[in-house]
């Protein structure tokens, strides 16, 4: 896997999310997300295989539109496809259900999967912190950051920097308004 597949997986991805925005006030590209996940990964945490980047720019395709599993397993072949479907929450069950299903599965998933979703933790709580859902209160940010921590606790061991990063930014839940 080369350069090139790294940059096929943010072009695919950028193509998929093209008219999806995320939460905050200002409707950001929603392609943003995952390039800053492969930041936090590539930059932040170092060290990681191309695999693992082309997993995080692809991490929401599946969830969130309507890629499917044999689509990404044609261009990027059964690894970076198997690491994407560990990360893929189950969207016939209920919201909450999805929710204690991330907890709970955290732990069993592979140390591939288990980085993505720890970037995909410290990304989201870097938005809350900094550009958040534009409807959320102050109790509904605090409360996803107690849940991306029950996710995190799972996750433990597979790379302490980021872990710490994430620590950091749990840290600043009084900044939360
Ligand atoms: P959502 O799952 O609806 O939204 C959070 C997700 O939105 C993130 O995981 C992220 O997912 C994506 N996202 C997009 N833009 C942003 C952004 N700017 N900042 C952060 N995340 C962003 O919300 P909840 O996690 O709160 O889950 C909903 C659950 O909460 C339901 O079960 C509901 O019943 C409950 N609820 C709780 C309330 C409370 O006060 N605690 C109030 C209302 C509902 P991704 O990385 O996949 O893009
Ligand atoms: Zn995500």
């Amino acid at each position: 896997m080369s350069a090139a597949a790294i940059v096929k997986a943010a072009q695919f991805a950028a193509e998929k999310h093209k008219n999806q925005r995320r939460k905050d006030a200002d409707a950001s590209p929603y392609i943003n997300h995952p390039l800053a996940l492969a930041s936090v990964l590539a930059v932040e945490g170092g060290g990681e295989t191309p695999e693992v980047i082309c997993a995080a720019l692809l991490h929401d395709t599946v969830e969130d539109t309507e890629t499917t599993a044999e689509e990404l397993a044609a261009i990027f072949g059964a690894t970076v496809t198997g690491i994407v479907l560990e990360v893929t929450d189950d969207k016939s069950l209920d919201k909450a259900v999805r929710k204690e299903e991330q907890v709970r599965h955290a732990p069993h998933i592979s140390p591939e999967a288990k980085l993505v979703k720890l970037a995909d933790k410290i990304c989201n709580l870097r938005d809350i912190l900094a550009s958040p859902p534009a409807d959320w209160s102050a109790d509904r940010k605090r409360a996803y950051f107690d849940w991306a921590a029950r996710v995190v606790a799972g996750l433990r061991g597979v790379h302490p920097a980021l872990e710490a990063v994430f620590d950091g930014l749990y840290g600043r839940q009084a900044e939360l308004l």
